[in-house]
């Protein structure tokens, strides 16, 4: 290991769960944090921990030159950037590099490859990775053209940005009369949002499941699949209860698609911990974009594989090669992953402030991945993600019984948790079936809100 001190470059749960891997490997840590966030259980746990600024991520974990500033000041040899914040930038990964630290992640190159969906798309066609029919590359501007195109694919298509993020900058269209207009409107937003005019065009597809596949990749030409998770239960596209392995989703399936992303990691050189992200409609995988960094819901694959994720991206950014060949990797049981947000379970209206009792659950297959602790104040600055509860069993019933019965002893109080919309969700008839759309969450609650009116 020639790595000796990581810069976490986040907050939260991730940061912790990086501390931990980081202690595990014998490396030690800085812990970076904004003025809101003194009292977090990583700068505590941190061998050095430095204030990079106030509250506002902009002034504080988005400020890059004062990051790297840290890492200088602390003799740091890598910076870990986790994941939201810096973690997709590649101007950052590129400037942690130059400035001689080594970035936890893919290069600067690769991450500017993947964040260009339509670079990304043409890069995963290459590799022979399914994706969803649609224009080859960006949209030119002859109109006659984009409607000849759409026709061939069939409406309903959506027009996306190229250079788009967080389910911004795209547009579904139903029919010739409003191409034109949603081509021009889409391409305006992406411009003044993301810098970059280009759009693209895709099939809509109406009713599609999200499965997305766990890749690890080293810098000696290795790259395994770790299988895939189900995240398809969401409302307003952020995932709110993710299971690994995907329902129905067959062993011919995950190995035809798991190699192909395993192939194209190793065709774009990527080194690291990333996600495959796919809409599954018919039985078929469709391709949307991939992810160049550690996920939230990683922890259901890892309890599945018996693989520690982050472990494996530092060791890998070290210039190690992967501990693991593809043969290794053998799919156990079952997990869920309950990300508990500080929210009002029915308005979702962000519940920030002290925790006043906290109790977690244990025993066989139950893990808290939280930085939360009694007393501990969630500052009402940041993400409300305060812990995540993952189960683990035999398969997927019991899985959910136990995922259930850790949720009845999972105690927080002095805020309002997302905990009874778990327990909801883990005894609703089509989450027990499995295999639920993306609509299917916002649908459900559409329909209970409805019923609490009438
Ligand atoms: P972002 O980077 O903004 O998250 P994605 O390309 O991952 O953008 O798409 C976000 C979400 O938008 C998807 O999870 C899906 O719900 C919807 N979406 C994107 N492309 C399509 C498509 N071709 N058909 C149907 N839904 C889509």
């Amino acid at each position: 290991m020639k790595l000796e001190k990581v810069v976490i470059a986040n907050r939260g749960e991730i940061a912790l769960r990086v501390l931990r891997a980081c202690r595990q490997l014998g490396l030690k840590t800085v812990a970076v944090h904004s003025t809101a966030d003194r009292d977090l259980m990583h700068v505590k746990l941190a061998d050095e921990s430095i204030c990079i600024g106030p509250a506002a991520a902009k002034d504080s974990y988005l400020n890059i030159p004062t990051i790297i500033a840290a890492a200088e000041a602390t003799g740091a040899s890598a910076i870990h950037p986790g994941y939201g914040f810096l973690s997709e930038n590649a101007d950052f990964a590129e400037m942690v590099e130059k400035s001689g630290f080594v970035f936890i992640g893919p290069t600067a190159d690769t991450i500017r490859l993947m964040g260009d969906k339509v670079s990304a798309k043409k890069a995963m066609q290459r590799a022979g990775v399914p994706c969803v029919p649609g224009s080859e590359g960006a949209l030119g501007d002859n109109a006659e053209e984009n409607r000849a195109l759409a026709n061939k694919i069939g409406y309903p298509i959506i027009i996306k940005a190229a250079g788009g993020g967080g389910g911004r900058g795209m547009r579904v269209v139903y029919k010739d009369e409003e191409l034109d207009d949603a081509i021009a409107l889409t391409r305006r937003e992406a411009d003044m949002f993301f810098n970059n005019p280009a759009v693209y065009m895709e099939k809509f597809l109406e009713n599609p499941r999200h499965i997305e596949f766990q890749v690890l990749s080293d810098s000696h030409g290795n790259a395994v699949y770790l299988g895939e998770r189900d995240c398809s239960m969401q409302r307003r596209n952020q995932k709110v209860l993710e299971e690994a392995p995907a329902p129905f989703i067959t062993e011919e399936q995950r190995r035809s698609i798991g190699e192909r992303c395993a192939k194209a990691c190793v065709d774009i050189g990527y080194r690291g911990a990333g996600t495959f992200e796919f809409l599954y409609e018919n039985g078929e995988f469709y391709f949307i974009e991939m992810n160049t960094r550690v996920q939230v819901e990683h922890p259901v694959t890892e309890m599945i594989t018996g693989i520690d994720i982050v472990r494996e991206m530092i060791c890998v950014a070290a210039g190690d090669p992967l501990s693991i060949r593809q043969e290794d990797i053998k799919i156990k049981g079952h997990a869920f992953e309950c990300r508990i947000n500080a929210e009002d379970p029915r308005t979702f209206l962000p519940s920030p402030g002290a925790i006043t009792t906290l109790h977690v659950p244990g025993g066989p297959g139950v893990r808290w991945d939280s930085h939360i602790y009694q007393t501990y104040k969630v500052p009402p600055h940041y993400d409300s993600l305060v812990g995540k509860l993952i189960v683990h069993d035999d398969n997927r019933d019991l899985a959910i019984a136990r995922t259930l019965e850790a949720l009845d002893e999972l105690v927080i109080e002095g805020i309002k948790t997302n905990i009874p919309l778990h327990k909801e969700l883990l005894v609703d008839p089509v989450e027990i079936r499995g295999g639920a759309s993306i609509h299917y969450l916002e649908e459900k609650l559409e329909k209970e809100k409805d019923l609490n009116l009438g």
